[in-house]
């Protein structure tokens, strides 16, 4: 099948999975005590929503490999916790209950490699769910070591002025675009191209242990860009950039010898680059996704419009205290 034909089956299965953890933060944040780690919602919610995508994809490309998050290791004696995450995986999909639910999460546990195969974080940016700020449920197609399709459900994201919950897409032949529902015609998404501008701003992780926030401080200061930093958990960096709200991206290492997860950032990558923007890691290289579940052969990432790329990777070589090679 091709990657054009895989997008609307693709998307309504990540819409579906949105729709499911927008539930169970509303439901279960209030009520439930988040330190009951093996009770709580965000494992609750990892869990379903990547059952219910596993679910999707199985019928759709029954013979395509899945490196997902997630497995059902840690649920095994866990029978209760089981139900409850049934409980909300059957009100989208009836088939995704309790008997099928260990099996579908272990369909994910293909190791990646040179092949084709698909990548999931079914909630990226675990913290951003918790504290009522952005995640992303994030969908890649990977062919030959480069995402060929990217499914990006951001459920809090408001694009347009009342509507919360976008759902971005793009790939290889498949132009960058959004959808606010699944019914809804899409529309074109489109990077900024601003360079040096004022108005162009950084977007970066709100957790200062994923990436230097001291170091991007010198970087906008270089560029000359706004000084006004959108900080948000998860892949909707990506989209932020994608849809032009931020002109960079940068994930600047912290912990050396930390090396990036390809379901992190595959999806992401083939949005920003169907809306005409550039990813490199932070020596100019294209990431790597055929090494398994990391991008082993590259070092931090910047996502930009384009023009702001050149700008940016020449900047963090003032910057860096030593090459990003380690
Ligand atoms: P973000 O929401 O952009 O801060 O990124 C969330 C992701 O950061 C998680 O899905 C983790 O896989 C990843 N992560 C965990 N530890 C680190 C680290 N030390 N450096 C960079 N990313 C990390
Ligand atoms: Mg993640």
């Amino acid at each position: 099948m091709k990657n054009t034909d895989l997008l609307k089956p693709a998307l309504i299965a990540v819409w579906e999975a949105s729709r499911c953890c927008e539930a169970i933060a509303s439901e279960l944040l209030d009520s439930d005590s988040q330190t009951k780690s093996d009770r709580s919602p965000v494992t609750i919610a990892d869990y379903a929503s990547q059952a219910l995508i596993l679910h999707r994809l199985k019928s759709l490309t029954p013979d395509v490999g899945i490196v997902a998050e997630e497995g059902a290791e840690d649920l095994r004696n866990e029978p209760e916790l089981i139900s409850r995450i049934a409980s909300f995986t059957q009100r989208f999909c009836p088939e995704v209950n309790a008997d099928t639910l260990l099996d579908l999460l272990d369909c994910g546990n293909h190791p990646g490699g040179n092949g084709t195969f698909w990548t999931l974080d079914p909630i990226d940016g675990t913290k951003g769910f918790l504290r009522g700020g952005q995640y992303a449920v994030a969908l890649a197609l990977i062919e030959k070591g480069q995402p060929t399709l990217g499914i990006l459900g951001c459920p809090r994201y408001q694009w347009i002025e009342g509507v919360t919950g976008v759902v971005f897409s793009g790939g290889e032949g498949i132009p960058g675009q959004f959808w606010t529902s699944e019914s809804s015609a899409p529309r074109r998404l489109q990077t900024s191209s601003k360079l040096n501008s004022t108005d162009s701003k950084l977007c970066e992780s709100v957790e200062s242990a994923h990436t230097a926030h001291n170091l991007s401080e010198l970087v906008i200061k270089d560029l000359g860009i706004s000084s006004d930093v959108l900080r948000m958990d998860s892949q909707a960096k990506y989209a932020a950039v994608a849809s032009g709200a931020a002109g960079l991206y940068l994930r600047l290492p912290v912990k050396k010898g930390y090396r990036e997860k390809i379901w992190d950032h595959a999806a992401g990558l083939a949005v920003i680059e169907a809306a005409g923007g550039r990813v490199t890691d932070l020596n100019g290289k294209a990431l790597d996704f055929s090494q398994g579940e990391t991008l082993k052969n590259n070092r931090g990432v910047i996502a930009s419009n384009g023009t702001l790329h050149h700008p940016a990777l020449a900047a963090l070589l003032v910057h860096m205290p030593e090459k990003p090679n380690s």
